[in-house]
């Protein structure tokens, strides 16, 4: 299939071409005829399947009859409304559409907290027919009466399944009511929960086309994933640095689940001589788009993020993503690796977890169906054993590994044995059974009813892990540099 077949808009054919799109992924092939016959939907789909591009291209083909060169603001009215839950991802999608839209006179706009209303108040003054908004900040605009929703014909609601953790719900149902009630609404989640079901029931109309290109939960097949066991706690900053050097990881993002353990992770690194910075809620917005630019430079190899940049970050083949911390909301697993092999690209999800994360990894693997393989790294030398003494351990064997670089890690090797603490090896434990949903993740297929997905069984592996994130790895040294990224932006409610 190519994207002759959409008969979209020759302006907009060009931009594809000049972006360099030939075949349509998946989630465009499905939802585009839909989209531009006017019908609504409701789709499933990972960040990196291309739903930006399977939304925005059928909105500019419908909205090419208003396309207009005058300078009157009238004749630029909000005709599409592109609501996003943070600020980064709704720069993301105003970016593709001006890339899309590049040859046809449709203006787009942005806006978003945390950043000066004026500049946006000029812009929308100005007139735009698609403005992409997060919705508080789209709320702010209304209330000082600098836009008007009353001519929107198509609403996207983007990341739905985060607007709803964020507590963005009465925010939505204040804006949709705000709409005319004759409209197109297009309805992306990565997730369909019960919730998002609801919300699906009563924001789109009653008969909303559902697309599903990947098995629902499921991590994406091209994404290696192995679970490094480490015993303790404080053995995870030495294990990330080890990982780092030894795989030779020169563009990585580490999660944390916190601000201040993200800060912390970084500093360590640095003192390891690891060009590493942290990226959190915490951050401005300014240092955040610094810090994201040193990374897409090559400037910062190793960037620490907290869960708020686990969405909207497009990173054009990153190879490898750390959880430094195994997430608390294993939804939020698949939106980390999800960083990682985007697009097709082969990628490597390494987690780092102490005995005490079991419960964790646990409803990771009953939400992805898959038995994640593990391997231990223990961490040997003088400097753990100083991390584990007395209470100020921590700090003293954080003060004593600055200066012993990589030194206390051996590779890890295979043993049958358990771990002794001072010991390194690698236990690989169980055999995956090949899971059919699991390992089609671009199929599409009608939403199942809610499922009940049993915890899988501990079993042994087949593969080599350390082989098989070695071969996953395999493209880092050749990742690619010019890249579109943006981090996902400071939610309501705080990482
Ligand atoms: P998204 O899921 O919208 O964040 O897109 C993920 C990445 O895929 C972005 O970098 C897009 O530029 C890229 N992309 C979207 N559609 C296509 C396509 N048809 N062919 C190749 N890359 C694409």
């Amino acid at each position: 299939m190519s994207f002759d077949s959409f008969g979209l808009h020759p302006d907009l054919m060009r931009a594809i071409a000049e972006v360099g799109y030939t075949t349509p992924t998946p989630i465009q092939a499905q939802a585009i005829p839909v989209i531009v016959g006017g019908g609504d939907v409701m789709g499933a789909a990972q960040t990196g399947t291309g739903k930006t591009a399977a939304f925005t291209l059928p909105i500019l083909q419908r909205l090419m009859p208003h396309a207009n060169t005058s300078a009157s603001p009238a004749r630029h009215p909000v005709r599409a409304l592109m609501l996003a839950p943070t600020r980064e991802l709704a720069d993301q999608i105003a970016q593709n559409v001006g890339q899309y839209a590049k040859y046809v006179p449709l203006r787009s706009t942005v806006v978003f907290g945390g950043v000066d209303m004026n500049p946006q108040t000029a812009a929308l003054r100005s007139g735009v027919e698609i403005l992409i908004a997060t919705p508080g900040r789209l709320l702010d605009h209304v209330q000082q009466k600098t836009v008007s929703l009353g001519s929107v014909s198509v609403l996207v609601l983007d990341e739905a399944d985060r607007m709803l953790d964020m507590g963005f719900l009465p925010d939505l149902q204040r804006i949709v009511n705000l709409l005319p009630k004759a409209r197109q609404s297009l309805l992306f989640s990565a997730t369909f929960s019960p919730e998002i079901r609801k919300l699906a029931k009563t924001f789109l109309n009653d008969t909303p086309t559902v697309i599903e290109v990947a098995a629902r939960n499921a991590t994406a097949e091209n994404v290696t994933q192995i679970v490094y066991t480490v015993d303790r706690a404080e053995a995870k900053r030495a294990a990330v640095a080890h990982l780092v050097k030894s795989l030779g990881l020169k563009q990585v993002i580490v999660f944390t689940n916190t601000k201040i353990g993200a800060s912390r992770l970084a500093r360590e690194l640095q003192r390891e001589g690891i060009p590493a910075d942290a990226i959190h809620g915490d951050k401005s917005q300014g240092e955040r788009l610094a810090t994201l630019e040193k990374f897409k430079k090559g400037e910062v190899e190793v960037m620490v993020a907290t869960d708020v940049a686990a969405r909207g970050l497009d990173i054009a083949e990153l190879p490898a993503v750390i959880n430094y911390d195994l997430p608390y909301a294993p939804e939020d697993y698949v939106h980390r690796i999800g960083r990682t092999g985007r697009a097709g690209a082969s990628g490597t999800a390494m987690s780092l977890m102490t005995p005490e994360d079991q419960r964790l990894l646990t409803d990771i693997e009953k939400l992805v169906k898959k038995t994640i393989v593990r391997e231990a790294l223990v961490v040997s030398g003088s400097s753990n054993r100083g991390e584990r003494s007395g209470s100020g351990g921590e700090r003293r064997g954080e003060r004593r590994s600055d200066t012993r670089g990589d030194r206390g890690w051996k590779e890890p090797e295979r043993s049958s044995s358990r771990a002794s603490p001072y010991a390194t090896l690698a236990t690989p434990k169980s055999a995956v059974p090949a899971d059919p949903i699991f390992s089609q993740p671009y199929q599409s297929k009608a939403v199942p009813s809610e499922e009940s997905s049993a915890a899988p069984s501990p079993g042994t592996t087949t593969a080599s892990p350390r082989a098989s994130v070695r071969a996953g790895l395999s493209s880092i040294r050749r990742a690619p540099k010019s890249v579109p990224a943006i981090l996902g932006g400071k939610p309501k409610s705080s990482t």
